[in-house]
Formats: structure tokens, sequence, C-alpha cells
């Protein structure tokens, strides 16, 4: 139960609904004995990705993100070592490296603290084998298809996220157009009328942060193999 303008309320949420008769019958005291103050209770975690065994499971909140792959999803495919990285919470909230993976808890504010959310709690691992920019590319990719279109920002802005990122992958762009992608993606990010904008905006801001080098590289790779032409001088 929850309050919506001081009357008893009902949150539609089927994982709200599951846990209610469990705390209705142990009490809230029990329910809040779960995770740390502020971010008490159990939540059904969705592993998936580069595990060995994908699930959904019910666990105490605020439990280590690599307790949770280990015990639950059976662990990073090839090892802990090479994982790559994960996103926490779904597909809208920002990528976090191995190292972050380490030791990061579950939870509301660790995961902020993280610079990124615990969302709908989804989590996607990535291994080393995963091309991380074509990952991102393609979850702006889906937003740009999902965007209703009514505000700007989401429709012509995921947009042009959506073409650039496919240039980063590919290679076929400039430096300077990392910089000019984080700027576009904070011009998105809380200036729509629904999250739909945020949840385009920060998968990249995640790429940016963390994978910057292997975006850069693969600028450098593709400059390799294309150089550009020297421009044609007309004889007279
Ligand atoms: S942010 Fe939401 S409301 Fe605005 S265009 Fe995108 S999907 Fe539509």
């Amino acid at each position: 139960m929850d309050s919506v303008f001081g009357c008893p309320t009902t949150v539609s949420n089927v994982e709200t609904v599951a846990v209610a008769p469990a705390i209705c019958r142990r009490g809230g005291a029990w329910f809040a004995g779960f995770g740390r103050e502020r971010n008490s209770g159990t939540k059904l975690f969705n592993i998936s990705g580069h595990v060995n065994t994908p699930c959904t499971v019910e666990e105490e909140m605020s439990v280590p993100l690599r307790e949770l792959i280990e015990r639950h999803g059976g662990g990073v495919r090839g090892g802990w070592d090479n994982l790559l990285g994960v996103i926490p919470g779904g597909s809208s909230t920002p990528i976090i490296p191995r190292h972050v993976c380490d030791d990061v808890l579950m939870d509301f504010d660790d995961l902020v603290r993280a610079e990124t959310a615990l969302g709908t709690a989804a989590i996607i691992v990535l291994d080393k084998s995963t091309d991380v920019i074509r990952a991102i590319a393609r979850l702006v990719e889906f937003y740009k298809h999902e965007s209703c279109g009514q505000c700007t920002p989401c429709r012509e802005g995921v947009d042009w996220m959506d073409q650039m990122m496919w240039r980063f992958v590919r290679g076929e762009a400039a430096v300077s157009e990392i910089d000019m992608i984080w700027e576009l993606s904070k011009q998105i990010e809380g200036h729509t009328i629904c999250a739909l904008g945020d949840g385009a905006a920060w998968p990249v801001q995640g790429l940016i942060r963390h994978f910057r080098p292997i975006m850069e590289n693969r600028i450098g790779q593709y400059n390799k193999k294309n150089p550009p032409r020297e421009p044609e001088i007309e004889m007279m």
C-alpha cells in the first residue's frame, strides 16, 4: 500500500502485490530488516547476458552485484576476470565497468554513488567479447524506435544520437564528436515529457564515462585504414 493525496492507495505493480501477503503475515519490521537503511526490503533481480545461468531471483536489497551474479547467475561466462561491464538496472541505466562491479551493492544509494541506477534491477552482463560501442548503439536505436515524437529533444536528439552512434561503431567520426554527443545527451536528459529521453541519454553517457578510450581507438583504426585523401590540385 502507498498513499496518494493522503488516501490509502494500491500500487498495481506485480512485484508489490506479490510481496504484500508476506509483509502482512510477518510485519513491516521484518521486511525492513532486509538491506541497508533507506534501501530496505527484497527485490526481484533479473540476470541476463553473458552469465552461465540467466534467471530472475528474489534477493535482499543491497546484495553485492558480484555475489548476485556468482550465486544466482552461475558466474560470468569465462569467469569474473572475463567481465567487461554490467548494465545494472535495465537498458536505460549507465553501464559500469568491471572494477566498479567488483564491490558495488545492488541498492538505490550505492548505484547512484557509482553514477548509475537500480532502475528495474534487470542486470545485463557483458563479457570481454562484447563490442560495447555496438551494444550501446543498439540500445539507442531501440529508444529512437520507441520515441513517440511529442517533444523535440527526444524526437530529434535521439535520432541524431542514433546516427552518430552507428558512425562511432564504424569509427567513422572525429574524436571531437565524442564531446558533441555527450553534450547532446545532456540536452536531452531532463528536458523531455517522459523518462524515455533520459533512458536514451544515459547509456551514451555511461559509454563515454568508462569506455572513451575504446571509442577513440576505433576512430584511430578507421583513420589508419582510410587516410584522408589529399586535395586534388588542378593543373593549369
Ligand atoms: S520523451 Fe517521452 S513524451 Fe517525449 S517524445 Fe520521447 S517518448 Fe515521447
